[in-house]
């Protein structure tokens, strides 16, 4: 059996009036998504039989996390809801040295709590059936500290330094990380290639941070695809 509570039970049965007898698809948000036969039905609870179970259903072949560098005024909710539209298994939006911004922990909080519901929403919209995890980094050092087995790489304008993506080997498991407007600190470029990380260009227009963490996602997923 599966049950909704809350939101998705009052969403359920008084905005799309379900009844007894229609079928949902549900989703642990962890890769299983279930199509279920509603037995019982109120604003309150909503529990349906379980028909059939797939696993990943609706997702990318690869993991890819996307690490945003925050920026003030960004458009970092609209960046969320597309990165989980094209298949974000986490979305780190980090404080750059660069970042220019000092919350506090309220505005933080306040932040955070919003994300994961405009994740959510896309989610739900999109068909996935992985939801991505938010987690908002102190600094670039935390988010390598997050790779694991992943690779990371790095979004950075043509320099001698950063070389096109088509040239890289293709990751199982990667965190692309894009800069703030303001770029990424050499201190930040050098932590980078310390981590093994790979920085690439994506060519010769500056790109606004949150066009980047799209193209960035785009390529890497495309390169994957082809391979
Ligand atoms: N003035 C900054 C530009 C920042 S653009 C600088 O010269 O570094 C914001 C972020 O978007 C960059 O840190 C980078 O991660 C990404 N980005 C923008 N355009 C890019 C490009 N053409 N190639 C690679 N990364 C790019």
């Amino acid at each position: 059996m599966v049950t909704l509570v809350a939101e998705e039970a009052r969403h359920a049965a008084r905005v799309l009036r379900q009844k007894k007898g229609d079928d949902i698809v549900a989703s642990d948000g962890l890769g299983k998504r279930y199509e279920a036969k509603i037995v019982s039905i109120s604003f309150k609870e909503v529990v349906a039989k379980i028909q059939s179970v797939e696993t990943g259903k609706n997702e990318p072949q690869i993991r890819l996390a996307l690490a945003v560098g925050l920026t003030k005024g960004e458009k970092f909710d609209w960046l969320v809801e597309k990165a989980t539209e094209m298949g974000a298994t986490a979305i780190f939006p980090f404080f750059a040295r660069h970042s220019e911004i000092r919350w506090n922990a309220e505005q933080i909080a306040r932040n955070a709590a919003r994300w994961p519901r405009v994740a959510l929403a896309a989610f739900k919209q999109c068909g996935r059936s992985v939801l991505p995890r938010i987690e908002v980094l102190k600094n670039l050092a935390e988010v390598i500290s997050r790779k694991k087995d992943a690779g990371i790489v790095a979004a950075h304008p043509v320099t001698e330094s950063a070389t096109s993506l088509e040239r890289h080997r293709p990751l199982q498991d990667v965190i692309g990380v894009v800069g703030p407007e303001g770029g990424f600190a050499p201190e930040e470029l050098e932590a980078i290639r310390q981590s093994g990380g790979q920085l690439v260009s994506l060519g010769p227009r500056r790109l606004r941070t949150e066009t980047a963490g799209l193209v960035l996602m785009a390529k890497l997923f495309f390169l994957k695809a082809e391979l």
